[in-house]
């Protein structure tokens, strides 16, 4: 199996060390795609980028069958021309396609969501992400869809299905029509609601027509990689859904645990 989100020194908002997560990784028996965060034209004013150049003159010599390069673009639709042109200039294995903000506003940032009701900011989050699927069409997954329950400051975060079906359908939807597929990142699996809420994303994923999904830790720390890779198998087993990893920008498939 792969681990196919990871963030290392690279990403502004990581200090792991390749080395560390090699180690680990290889500890675990898991390979590792490698996902830096580019988010260009970001809400707070700066371009979270970093040296691609670098990247895999340091990270090249590593790549093997269990080890990819990828990258996590940050989607808005300002920025789609800028984020095109650097995924065809470099030979990314794999790109992950996440919604970090939506209409100028960051979704880490508590402030998003003062004086907002859920209903409010979550449709403009999910009408964000339809916009950006549909123009992205140089992505291979779609990143953790429950961004937003990470850091919304509601008593209830999550990304009910019945709630908001109209907009995760519509989701999907162009996934499957540009054969693309969903992760499965595994950061908030051991909360039992998320965990609930997303066997209905991903089952609703499977009946419109969706077959694959990538499984990703979202690691920002060597520990971390692998989390709940259990926990996304059985969503995976529950949901008949196929686990793959991108190598070279194609599909393969991974066998599960
Ligand atoms: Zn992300
Ligand atoms: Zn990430």
């Amino acid at each position: 199996m792969i681990d196919s989100h990871i963030h290392t020194e690279f990403s502004a908002d990581s200090e792991m060390k390749l080395y560390n997560g090699l180690e680990h990784s290889r500890k675990i028996g898991l390979g590792m795609t490698i996902t830096e965060h580019l988010d260009l034209k970001f809400p707070t004013g700066t371009d979270f980028a970093f040296d691609i150049d670098k990247y895999f003159n340091e990270y090249g010599k590593y790549k093997s069958s269990n080890f990819m390069l990828g990258i996590e673009i940050g989607m808005q639709e300002i920025c789609l021309e800028e984020n095109r042109t650097i995924i065809n200039k470099y030979p990314f294995d794999y790109i992950i396609g996440s919604i970090h903000a939506s209409n100028g506003a960051d979704i880490f940032n508590p402030k998003t969501y003062q004086g907002k009701t859920k209903k409010e900011v979550f449709e403009q989050y999910f009408s964000s992400m339809v916009d950006c699927v549909k123009q992205y069409d140089f992505i291979d997954s779609l990143g953790h869809i429950d961004y937003i329950s990470r850091y919304a400051t509601y008593n209830d975060n999550e990304i009910h299905y019945h709630e908001f079906k109209e907009y995760i359908d519509e989701v999907i939807k162009v996934i499957v029509y540009n054969e693309k597929v969903m992760e499965i990142n595994t950061r908030r699996l051991n909360n039992v609601d998320a965990y609930n809420n997303l066997i209905d994303v991903y089952s609703a994923y499977k009946q419109l027509g969706g077959k694959y999904v990538t499984i990703g830790s979202d690691a920002h720390h060597a520990e971390d990689i692998g989390n709940n890779f259990m926990l996304a198998n059985r969503i995976c087993e529950i949901c008949n859904l196929k686990p793959v990893y991108f190598k070279n920008r194609k599909m393969e498939l991974m066998s599960l645990f």
